[in-house]
């Protein structure tokens, strides 16, 4: 089987494009430049190819990659602009994933016929706002979306994100609900992502958003404080495998994954490399290592969990294997 990825060059796509290799299948990705899929080519091998589509929110973008391969039957769309800052929220965040996203599947059903999987990589920002994410009284799941509107998406980068990945999941659901497509929709909604890159040499330097949570504390120096971010985890390699379950298994077909492991805070993050990296102990802070109360809503994903059917990466892991790796791709 042949399965396309776009944004290939993207921090979970990379651990999908692994574990999609590892398990034999031909992956074609598509970049937005040549020297971007050579780079690729040189990590993933003779299994990867690419594509290149500059420009996502054209109408049309995928036609020509789409009909250069025939050979692919599940579609992957996880790229999106993955960014909390921007100049223009509605040109550089929300018109990307919100048109983006109807147009790749415009593409899908009027280039590729054969395609009958497609999975959206949406996210828990899709079922809730900034406020409710840390809202004990919030219950989040499966059924629920963020009531985020377009224009509050125009007034600040943040909730331009927020905005782009709910109105770019409803208008996935709303295609396929009014067209009828040959393929069937799926979607993969992580919240927040750690753990390792796919390949070492991705490691160096800045890494994707969510990456850099997690870099940022190791980075942090002994008079610095501890910043109070805190919210809900799950491990890349388990995003990777949700988005093979989404188009494998028939239990799948139309759900939302909303996959959730355990919460985190920037001193639980602290305390985990404290404790297991010794070495560093001289140069990080310590914070106020008791602090480990996270105020956090609900999160029914009973429903997700029983689909996914496998054992998730705890925090303390995840941690130790995105820092061990940071330590020796910068060694
Ligand atoms: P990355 O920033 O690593 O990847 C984003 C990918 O999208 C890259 O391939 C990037 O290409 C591409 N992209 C961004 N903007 C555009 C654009 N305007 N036109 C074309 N391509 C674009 O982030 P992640 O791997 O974390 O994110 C991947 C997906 O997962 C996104 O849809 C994101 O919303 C979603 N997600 C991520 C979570 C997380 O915690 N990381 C949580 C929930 C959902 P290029 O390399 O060329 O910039």
């Amino acid at each position: 089987t042949s399965v396309f990825v776009s944004g290939a060059t993207g921090y979970i796509a990379q651990q999908v494009i692994a574990l999609l290799i590892s398990k034999n299948y031909n992956v074609v990705g598509s970049v937005r430049s040549a020297a971007k899929g050579d780079n690729l080519k040189k990590l993933h091998g003779s299994k990867f190819q690419y594509e290149v589509v500059p420009v996502l929110e054209k109408q049309g973008a995928f036609d020509e990659a789409l009909k250069n391969h025939p050979e692919v039957t599940v579609f992957l769309h996880t790229a999106s602009p993955a960014t909390f800052t921007a100049e223009d929220n509605e040109k550089e965040i929300l018109i990307p994933a919100i048109n983006g996203t109807k147009y790749v599947l415009e593409s899908i059903s009027k280039s590729a016929p054969q395609i009958k999987r497609v999975v959206y990589t949406s996210s828990l920002v899709a079922i809730a706002t900034p406020e409710q994410i840390n809202d004990p009284t919030f219950e989040a799941s499966e059924d629920v979306f963020s009531p985020i509107t377009y224009d509050d998406g125009k007034s600040n980068s943040l909730s331009a994100y927020f905005a782009s990945k709910t109105l770019a999941e409803k208008a996935a659901w709303e295609f396929v609900k009014t067209t009828k497509p040959e393929f069937v929709l799926s979607t993969v909604n992580p919240v927040y992502v750690f753990g390792p890159q796919a390949k070492d040499e991705e490691a160096k330097g800045g890494l994707n958003l969510t990456a850099e949570i997690v870099n940022s504390v190791y980075k942090l120096k002994k008079d610095d404080e501890v910043p109070q971010l805190s919210g809900p985890f799950v491990d890349v390699r388990d995003i990777a495998k949700a988005h093979l379950v989404a188009f494998e298994k028939d239990e799948a077909k139309e759900q939302r994954i909303l996959v959730y492991t355990e919460p985190f805070s920037s001193q639980v993050i602290l305390n985990i490399i404290r404790k297991n990296f010794p070495e560093l102990r001289n140069t990080l802070p310590v914070g106020n290592p008791e602090n480990v109360d996270i105020a956090l809503a609900k999160i029914d994903n009973e429903k997700s969990r029983k689909i996914l059917g496998f054992e998730q990466i705890p925090l303390e892991d995840s941690i130790v294997d995105a820092i061990k790796q940071v330590i020796r791709a910068n060694a």
